[in-house]
């Protein structure tokens, strides 16, 4: 049997098998790299490599330095392929064993999430990059491997995360609107919903504005959404003025038209819509009838009033 050591996963690093029909699709050594980076920065602790949009948005990082304009970024396809070389696993989620285990193909970003939970890696590979000897001889050997003259801009890449950067721009200017052309791509969509979303919960500190409820788990993971006020898909307005930290429940009835904000930030609950039944303990949706809803510190973050009353509006929740 093979020794699963440096010297193993060094052949393996430098001999990843690559889709060559139009040049070397550098996707793959792409993604390793970005594992790599997130090592580095003390952002992957447990053996899961998730499709996070710090994973995203720092593969976009590199890709834009490197890529060859044939091919096209999609982080889906290296995520996915990485199993050929056998050192990387899937983790399905529950509903999707038979089909990773039939290596069904996943081509996009969202079918990708849906069946995936994260990627694994050999429990040797896993100990060997986290330690920063082995790791570093790893991450120079990809770059002599693969992206020989880049080995400066690689470095000067691997000083910052591309998702904070990202997240920071955002914040300073309150947030963005887009047109149609500007985000096509899935990968950057995704990037930019995810800044949208982490930048609206902070300015709520971390609560549903509308009960007041902050969850979030030991690793960073909330209870609490970041909710457009009027939809992205219809008016692509990722301004905060547009966003409110909601929880999964109240995110789910607000979509939905099952309350609304008025003027005075008051929430109005139209009374045809639902029937409720809370138990003396617990406190259900109609008894914040009229409460005033938790709104950011900063004066110039407060929820658009205009938008507020579009919605009620489209519900019909005035
Ligand atoms: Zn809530």
């Amino acid at each position: 049997m093979v020794a699963r050591d440096l010297a193993y996963y060094a052949k393996k690093f430098t001999n990843l098998r690559v889709d060559k029909a139009r040049g070397t699709a550098p996707h793959k050594p792409i993604l390793l790299l970005t594992v790599l980076d997130l090592f580095e920065k003390g952002q992957i602790h447990r053996n899961e490599v998730y499709l996070s949009p710090e994973l995203t948005a720092n593969f976009l990082k590199f890709w834009h330095q490197f890529a060859a304009s044939d091919h096209h970024s999609n982080i889906a396809l290296p995520f996915f392929h990485l199993t050929g070389d056998q050192f990387w696993h899937l983790m399905p989620n529950p509903g999707f064993e038979a089909a990773i285990q039939a290596r069904v193909k996943l081509r996009t970003l969202p079918a990708l999430r849906s069946a995936v939970q994260y990627a694994y890696l050999d429990g040797e590979l896993f100990a060997l990059l986290q330690a920063a000897p082995s790791r570093q001889h790893l991450t120079t050997l990809l770059i002599q491997a693969w992206f020989p003259e880049k080995r400066d801009q690689i470095t000067e890449s691997f000083k910052y995360d591309e998702f904070e950067t990202i997240q920071q721009t955002l914040f300073d200017s309150g947030g963005a609107t887009y047109n149609t052309d500007d985000l096509k791509d899935q990968d950057q969509i995704f990037v930019r919903n995810a800044a949208f979303r982490r930048n609206v919960v902070k300015l709520y500190d971390q609560r549903c504005a509308f009960c007041k409820l902050r969850v979030i788990s030991w690793d960073g993971v909330n209870l609490v959404d970041g909710a457009h006020i009027q939809p992205f898909a219809q008016f692509r307005d990722d301004r905060f003025v547009n966003g409110l930290a909601l929880c999964k429940n109240h995110h789910w009835a607000f979509d939905r038209g099952w309350f609304g904000v008025d003027d005075d930030y008051r929430i109005v609950i139209p009374r045809d819509r639902f029937t409720e039944e809370a138990p003396q303990e617990s406190r259900g949706m109609m008894a914040f009838r009229g409460e005033r809803i938790d709104l950011p510190r900063e004066q110039r973050f407060m929820p658009s009033l205009e938008a507020l009353k579009w919605h009620r509006e489209r519900w019909n929740a005035v």
